[in-house]
């Protein structure tokens, strides 16, 4: 076979597999259209597009990152209607883009990645989706992961969770079928979700029982309608548009120097969330209750106008003494009291840190990629793990941000990734695998950066692993990640021909 037959094959028959339709999965199938590249499928588990943004149905769920920012950089849209959007609004922004950018027609719904196997020899994955209960076996020469670190919801470690005779779900599975107005309502967590959920539930339940084991930062939120002058300004000088998403983004980057460079200088920002608590909180009790014991930034700052009210009204209390177990009526605490309840809602996070270990990819030595990970939690750029050839993640390890628009992270990475996909079509490729020393380097490098970012500074939160390992955040501004990903260095890789005689020796 020649070296131009071979590249021919190579383009003719490069079939990708996406799992996802978040905004990683859209964004991936936009950039490969836009590459030329169509011979492509993304599954989907449930029935329609959206990611976090279709899951998260409960009262109050919005972005917390401005929306001229919070959007693919490519697809600005004018009429935001408000300056943080709904969740509803960016699920239709999502469906926009997709449809917009044909990737639409390449969604299979209903169809959930069970495992997939690379086969050295051939260069291919072999990729097993589950759909209505049967399994079907794909060919793949590259799998691509956007199914997220924030999908599986992760439930307390309370005794007793089954035992209770109410209502009880997640925050991510919202159950829309129970009328909780004038019901005696729990909610347990006060992060991110609970935080927009608790001023819902504070206007309509006859009693809110709040359940909080940390208290978190929380500072003003900029958050109100936009005007239709507003919209019509950016409709008609799409320049404006991209100077104030500009703005958003240079001002967020700001905070990245007290997360990565110096966490002290999170003393102004704590400055700032002390001095409005005391305006918002009259109570001197609830207020201490409310009041943070470790340095800002450590876990995720929240935004809110509504929290601090909603946690003073009158029909709510907050328990700060732990939770013994769940019991048939309600939560009992440690204290002994039984706290009677119709609904309990459950605001406890999703399942980050292990977050791959549901999918089953078994890569070069026969092993599962969570097994390799958990032996050696070493990857490159957050994309790729050794051993996985061909295979690329998306909002992978350490490239999570508590400062800026993760939308930004995902853009950066799917252009890499459409590069090494571009590599290994146009240069007859097998498949390219990062060297090991090169991800040992990175990961030693991040990892260093990380022992002096604001998430080593001594709380517990879910960008640290059960080793105290952080392998959620990225140590740095998100212009270095830009950077760090802008170009593709093949021979940061092994890469092997489809003519195996050819093979470039894995040196590392
Ligand atoms: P989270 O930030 O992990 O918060 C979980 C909450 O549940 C915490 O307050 C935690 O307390 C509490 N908790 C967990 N287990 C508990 C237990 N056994 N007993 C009592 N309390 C328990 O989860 P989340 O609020 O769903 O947010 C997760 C992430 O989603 C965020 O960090 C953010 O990245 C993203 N998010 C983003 C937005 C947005 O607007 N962009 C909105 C929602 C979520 P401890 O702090 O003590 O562990």
């Amino acid at each position: 076979m020649t070296a131009t037959q071979s590249r021919h094959i190579a383009r003719a028959d490069f079939p990708i597999i996406i799992i996802g339709t978040g905004f990683s999965g859209i964004a991936m199938g936009i950039a490969l259209k836009q590459a030329g590249i169509d011979s492509f499928t993304i599954y989907e588990k449930a029935d329609d597009i959206g990611g976090t943004w279709r899951d998260n149905t409960y009262p109050g769920a919005a972005c917390d990152v401005g929306s001229y920012l919070y959007s693919y950089s490519f697809e600005p849209k004018p009429d935001w209607t408000r300056t943080f959007s709904p969740q509803q609004e960016i699920q239709q922004y999502l469906k926009h883009c997709a449809d917009k950018y044909g990737v639409t027609g390449h969604i299979q719904f209903g169809s959930e990645l069970t495992d997939a196997v690379f086969d050295e020899a051939s260069g291919e994955w072999t990729v097993s989706i589950k759909k209505n209960g049967r399994k079907k076996k794909h060919q793949a020469r590259s799998v691509i992961l956007g199914n997220g670190a924030l999908s599986t919801p992760q439930l307390p470690d309370i005794t007793g969770l089954k035992d209770f005779k109410g209502h009880m779900f997640h925050s991510a599975r919202w159950n829309h079928d129970v009328d909780l107005a004038g019901k005696r309502v729990a909610v347990i967590g006060t992060g991110a979700s609970a935080i927009q959920i608790i001023p819902q539930m504070q206007k309509i339940a006859s009693r809110l029982k709040v359940f909080q084991r940390t208290p978190a930062w929380i500072m003003p939120k900029a958050d109100r309608p936009m005007r239709a002058l507003e919209q019509a300004v950016f409709k008609r000088a799409p320049q404006l548009q991209t100077l104030y998403r500009d703005a958003i983004y240079w001002r967020n980057e700001m905070y990245a120097t007290g997360f990565v460079v110096d966490p002290r200088l999170m003393k102004a920002g704590e400055f700032v969330a002390n001095l409005y608590r005391k305006q918002q909180v009259k109570d001197p009790i609830l207020r201490a209750k409310l009041t943070p014991a470790y340095t800002m930034g450590c876990k995720r700052t929240l935004l809110s106008n509504e929290y601090y009210p909603a946690m003073g009204a009158a029909n709510v209390d907050v328990i700060t003494t732990g939770i013994d177990r769940i019991t048939e009526r309600g939560i009992r605490t440690k204290d002994g009291v039984e706290h009677e309840l119709d609904a309990i809602v459950l605001a406890t996070g999703f399942m980050t840190t292990d977050y791959l270990s549901k999918l089953n990819l078994v890569g070069r030595d026969g092993r599962n990629q969570n097994e390799v990970l958990a032996e050696k939690p070493e990857h490159y750029k957050g994309i790729t793990v050794r051993g996985f050839p061909n295979a690329f993640l998306l909002m992978g390890p350490n490239t999570g941000l508590g400062h800026n628009s993760m939308v930004f992270m995902i853009e950066a990475q799917v252009r890499y990734v459409t590069q090494c996909i571009e590599a290994i079509r146009n240069r007859g490729l097998k498949f390219i695998d990062v060297r090991a020393s090169v991800q040992e380097a990175y990961t030693a490098r991040i990892q260093e950066k990380l022992q002096k970012s604001v998430w080593a500074s001594g709380c517990q939160s879910w960008y640290l692993d059960k080793n105290g390992r952080n392998m959620a955040a990225w140590p740095g501004y998100t212009w270095q990640y830009w950077l760090e990903t802008r170009r593709l260095s093949l021979s940061d890789f092994e890469q092997v021909p489809l003519k195996v005689s050819a093979a470039v020796p894995a040196t590392a």
